[in-house]
């Protein structure tokens, strides 16, 4: 699989905003920026330019602040931090599939994401009100903290959520992740058109045998 050019278009299929946004979490958006499509390889982090349009089209979507607005993104900081940026992501990938298969956690992605969270150190300070006092938490802006948030919200996913929901599409060519936030908790599909083909074919064979039958 790995030796195949990965591109951001499988055929008529372009991996785009309108079908990167799936996972219903910040942290799984970001893992689902490489996917796999009818076995081709889709990456979406072709170089940083196309990593800060994802950044903008993330926080539109999840409403956090990853960018400052007048953050500039210069080509060099690109460059450099596309490779941390991967590495981070397949931490989180094989700390996801992990739950997803019952599987102990590998140590190196702890440690990929435990290096990712400490670029956003915090500290407590004290204020006096008309009350008393008031604690207020410094964060230390980095040019990095976007690479922390991610971090974070993967923290909150799996130490705070029920890792039960954490899923992979059931597509077997697909290899998303999503965090089933449905009432019923019966998704099964990162997209409707994962869930369309397979329910096709059953409708297809269904509609067969009835034939048969008669
Ligand atoms: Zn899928």
């Amino acid at each position: 699989m790995e030796n195949i050019a990965p591109t951001a278009s499988a055929g008529p299929f372009t991996l785009g905003r309108e079908n990167l946004f799936v996972g219903g979490r910040l942290s799984l958006d970001f893992i689902n920026t490489r996917c796999e499509r009818r076995g081709v390889v889709l990456e979406f982090l072709t170089d940083p330019d196309a990593l800060h349009r994802w950044l903008i089209w993330a926080e539109e979507i999840s409403g956090q602040n990853l960018l400052t607005t007048e953050e500039i993104w210069p080509e060099e900081y690109g460059k450099a931090v596309l490779a941390r940026t991967i590495e981070l992501r397949i931490a989180l990938r094989d700390l996801a599939l992990s739950v997803v298969n019952l599987l102990p956690a590998p140590e190196e992605a702890i440690a990929t994401v435990n290096e990712a969270l400490q670029a956003r150190p915090a500290y407590r300070q004290i204020a006096a009100t008309p009350t008393g006092f008031e604690e207020i938490t410094i964060t230390v802006r980095s040019g990095d903290q976007w690479l922390t948030k991610i971090a974070e919200d993967a923290v909150d996913l799996l130490c705070h959520s029920d890792p039960g929901l954490l899923r992979q599409c059931d597509c077997p060519t697909c290899v998303r992740v999503f965090y089933d936030n449905t009432k019923n908790h019966k998704r099964r599909w990162c997209t409707q058109k994962c869930g369309s083909a397979p329910k096709a074919a059953t409708y297809y064979r269904r509609m067969m045998a009835k034939r048969k039958a008669e």
